[in-house]
This record gives C-alpha cells, sequence and structure tokens, in this order.
C-alpha cells in the first residue's frame, strides 16, 4: 500500500538543545493533531537522532541526512549506515541535491549507500531532479531517468519496494519558488511510469513519491491532490513546528 509521508530535512541547522525543544513541539503537536495515517519524519543531524528516537517514541519517525556507503573503516568524520540503524532510526536521506553538489556525489556513489542503507534496513529517501538548466534547456526528463537508472534499478524488486522516492527540482529549492502542482504531477508521472517499467504496476503503484522545494503549509494541499504526489520533503518550513505540523496535517 503506497503511504503518505511528510518528511522534514533539517539540514546542518539547530544545535543539540534547539534540536530537542523543536522537536518536542513537533511530537507533541503530532500527538494531538493527526487524524490520518500519514507518516511523519524528521531527518535530523547526526547529533540529535539517538535522543529524537527515545523521544518520538515512534510518533514521530527519525531519520539521517546521508550514509557512507562502507561498512566500517578508517573514514574519519564519516557515520555507517549500520551506526544510523543501531539508534533506532529507520530513514535516511540518499542523493540530496546539496550532497550531489557540494559533495560530488555521483549517481554511482549514490548506489552503493542505497545497497549499505537497505542492508542495514533503512529506508532510503532517494532524491533526483534537475538543475535550473538543465529545465531550461529541456533534458530534464533524461537527467531524472539517469539518476533513477544508475542510482536505483540495480536493486532487486524485493529491494526496491523499502525505497522511497523523493523528486526536489534543485531550482525549487530554498528560493521560494515551487514547481507548480501541474509541473510537479508531469514529473511524478514520469518516474511513477518508469519504476513501473522496470518492476512492474503492483511496485510502482506502491512507492511513495515525495515532493520537495519550497513546500509550505499554503501550497502543500494542491500539491499533495495530485494523483502521483504522496507527500512531501520539506527544508525549511520543518524548522517551524507550526508550519511542519500544519503541512503533515494536509493529509487528515
Ligand atoms: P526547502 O523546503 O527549504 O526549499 O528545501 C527543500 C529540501 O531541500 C528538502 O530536502
Amino acid at each position: 500500500m503506497r503511504k503518505n509521508i511528510v518528511a522534514g530535512n533539517w539540514k546542518m541547522n539547530l544545535d543539540y538543545q534547539e534540536g530537542i525543544s523543536l522537536f518536542s513541539e513537533i511530537i507533541n503537536m503530532v500527538r494531538d493533531e493527526r487524524k490520518g495515517d500519514q507518516i511523519a519524519v524528521i531527518c535530523s543531524p547526526f547529533i540529535h537522532i539517538n535522543s529524537l528516537v527515545q523521544l518520538s517514541s515512534g510518533v514521530v519517525k527519525i531519520g539521517a541526512q546521508n550514509c557512507h556507503q562502507n561498512e566500517s573503516g578508517a573514514y574519519t568524520g564519516e557515520i555507517s549506515a549500520k551506526m544510523i540503524s543501531s539508534t533506532g532510526a529507520e530513514y535516511v536521506i540518499i542523493g540530496h541535491s546539496e550532497r550531489r553538489q557540494y559533495f560530488a556525489e555521483s549517481n554511482a556513489v549514490l548506489a552503493e549507500k542505497t545497497n549499505i542503507a537497505l542492508k542495514h534496513n533503512l529506508k532510503p529517501i532517494f532524491c533526483i531532479g534537475e538543475t535550473l538548466d538543465e529545465r531550461e534547456n529541456g533534458s530534464y526528463f533524461h537527467v531524472i531517468e539517469k539518476q533513477l537508472e544508475e542510482g536505483l534499478f540495480h536493486l532487486s524488486p524485493e529491494q526496491f519496494a523499502h525505497v522511497i522516492l523523493a523528486y526536489e527540482p534543485v531550482w525549487a529549492i530554498g528560493t521560494g519558488l515551487t514547481a507548480t502542482p501541474e509541473q510537479a504531477q508531469d514529473i511524478h508521472a514520469f518516474i511513477r511510469n518508469k519504476v513501473d517499467v522496470k518492476y512492474g504496476f503492483n511496485i510502482a503503484d506502491d512507492t511513495s513519491i515525495l515532493y520537495g522545494g519550497s513546500c509550505n503549509p499554503k501550497n502543500a494541499e494542491e500539491l499533495f491532490a495530485q494523483k502521483d504526489i504522496d507527500g512531501g520533503l520539506i527544508g525549511g518550513a520543518s524548522l517551524k513546528s507550526r508550519d511542519f505540523v500544519d503541512i503533515v496535517k494536509t493529509f487528515n
């Protein structure tokens, strides 16, 4: 069954105390106000993860924003999928455009990260999306297809069933420019069709595809009403408890 998911990506924001305080507000509000069976996730910096898992008692799920592609070893400063999983966190964002751009993460590395995340029972929230140049020169369908093929389509159907996709047009991230619901729906339908061709109707129909990029309580309703949009990956608005929970409540 396809699930509706609203995932916050705190990025590199909030010190330890600020994170705990924001999360405490979020879980109280989600506990009191959520009516549907939508899933709320917070992907925090690593320093918060363990405490958030303890605080949340499952009301809000916890994820990381990245993991290393290797099992363990001499990779100073890195965090492994096994470490993340050992805290009780259940999700990990893989292939965010900021990782692709600032840390030169290629589709090939992201494929390895996906493998190790799945091995340790983390659900990857795998991000894809085009830059402004790619949108303007019309190559965006090709770019997205390549990200899917090289990053994910080596997975078996059983593995792929644990993956959540997030379409985040790079030009809409943190810019206040949102894709129109029609633009987003077009790409989401394209993505679902690619999954259908590769893995068949049932898996494609069950795959949650989230939209990310300047999503807020005002535009969430129209975006999430689209047939192939199953929730959002929320940056800036996830740093405000009221805004984040209002986006979660779009599915009430
Ligand atoms: P904004 O919601 O701040 O545009 O960020 C989107 C994003 O990158 C979520 O991963």
